[in-house]
């Protein structure tokens, strides 16, 4: 399998290819990396993930990542040898991704206006962090110990912190995680400190803690793990493998995520194209993106709602200068992302261009939803049994929303991703105190 895996350029008018230790996140053009795989697997796999479910004692069958490992294995291991598995793959004793799989919930399901039986929701809240971001958390570290690194590095205000904080802490490397100073409650980072990250408080916004980030992990040795990694939508992969998994790998006709950084997106698209590549699905499900009202850049652009253009990834040819004179409004107009479901509170996705190649590839769209409207997605999940945060709501009234448009049919088969868990415990609490709330049980007394 050796020289198996490789990074290429995106943008298919560049197509530079680096080797599979290459740690920049961009080709030297400025343009966003896949991960490679030059041979296709087989379909037979299917039998051996569905065997490994019977973990027999390994982390890495019950890990719900690398249970998959066939298919991101970039580290180009022999995936049935056992102790080379246990020498590369980063795992948090095969918690990751373990408990995430997809669910009928009935209390969400009359509330969308869908047949139970038709309607999926996977909480990926259940990952040992508490978000999806573990799935590839476990793939980035796993490249990061790879190539030798110390230290890893991300910007980030919440999840992607706990994340990179846990891994980095089982893995005895040190993790910094910037952040703006003086915009971020502390309690966002309770993670982030708890794991023993190092928080690097940096003047200006979070584009610029990114950016700060990003220079700081090129010169001192860090190596960044946002999403824009591309090692990190590897691990992302499994997410819809295991939608597929639990399907018979029968194709949905919808998955739905909420649009933040759209790693998810770009992640969800990557797998569905190898999928159809290899030949292992035959129908390729249409992805739908949740935006919020507050933060709705994937929906303006993608609907044309600013420049009257309705922006598309145009087979690799995606009118970039269109998103350059989007952000420059929003900074001429002082227009900063604000939604209380904070993560999805992104107003420069860092993954646009693969976000843009996953709804081509899908014929998949792009809309928005309100601040309440999550807040009742998150609620009645939460009244089938299910914890998820107001973001993960965000997956349910699109949903809800798409089919009372009539985008997504009654009949449709639509699996939603909640990404993560609860963990502003005063969300809930509020909701459920107003009993104006659609959804609410207020105390009594
Ligand atoms: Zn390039």
């Amino acid at each position: 399998m050796q020289g198996d895996a490789y990074l290429k350029c995106v943008d298919p008018q560049c197509g530079l290819e680096y080797p599979i230790e290459n740690t920049n996140v961009q080709c030297e053009k400025g343009h966003m990396l896949d991960v490679k795989y030059k041979n296709k697997p087989s379909s037979s796999l299917k039998e051996v993930f569905y065997e490994r479910r019977n973990s027999e004692g390994s982390i890495f069958n019950e890990s719900g990542v690398w249970r998959f490992r066939d298919l991101l294995n970039f580290c180009q291991i022999d995936t049935e040898n056992l102790d080379e598995c246990s020498k590369y793959l980063v795992s948090l004793d095969g918690a990751e991704g373990r408990q995430s799989k997809p669910y009928h919930m009935s209390k969400a399901a009359e509330f969308i206006g869908i047949s139970n039986n038709n309607l999926w929701l996977q909480p990926e809240g259940y990952n040992p962090s508490g978000s999806f971001k573990d799935n590839g958390m476990a793939t980035a570290v796993t490249h990061a110990k790879m190539i030798g690194a110390k230290k890893i590095v991300c910007a980030s205000t919440g999840n992607t912190s706990a994340s990179a904080g846990m891994f980095a802490a089982n893995e005895g490397m040190n993790c910094d995680v910037y952040i703006p100073a003086g915009q971020i409650a502390p309690g966002k980072l309770s993670q982030a400190y708890q794991f023993g990250a190092q928080i690097v408080e940096v003047d200006g916004n979070f584009d610029d803690a990114l950016k700060q980030s990003l220079d700081d992990a090129q010169n001192h040795d860090g190596y960044t793990v946002n999403s824009i990694n591309p090692f990190r939508i590897e691990g992302q992969k499994t997410i819809p493998f295991r939608a597929l998994e639990y399907l018979d790998w029968e194709s949905p006709d919808w998955i739905v995520y909420p649009g933040g950084a759209l790693g998810n997106t770009s992640s969800c698209g990557k797998a569905l194209m190898e999928l159809y590549e290899w030949g292992w699905i035959k129908k390729i499900p249409r992805i739908a993106v949740i935006n919020s009202e507050g933060a709705s850049t994937l929906s303006d652009l993608y609907n044309g709602k600013f420049e009257g253009e309705e922006i598309r990834w145009n087979k690799g040819n995606p009118n970039t200068e269109l998103i350059s004179r989007y952000y420059n409004h929003l900074d001429k107009e002082g227009l900063k992302p604000k939604t209380k479901a904070t993560a999805i509170q992104i107003g420069r996705p860092a993954n646009i261009l693969k976000g843009l190649r996953a709804l081509e590839f899908t014929n998949g769209v792009a809309t928005t939803v309100s601040d309440s409207e999550m807040l009742d997605g998150m609620s009645v999940v939460g009244l089938n049994g299910f914890d998820c945060e107001m973001a993960s709501g965000a997956s349910v009234v699109g949903i809800k929303k798409l089919i009372d448009e009539e985008i997504i049919k009654k009949d449709d088969i639509v699996v939603g991703i909640l990404t993560g868990r609860q963990k502003d415990a005063m969300i809930p609490v509020d909701y459920h105190r107003n009993p104006e709330n659609r959804f609410a049980i207020p105390p009594k007394n």
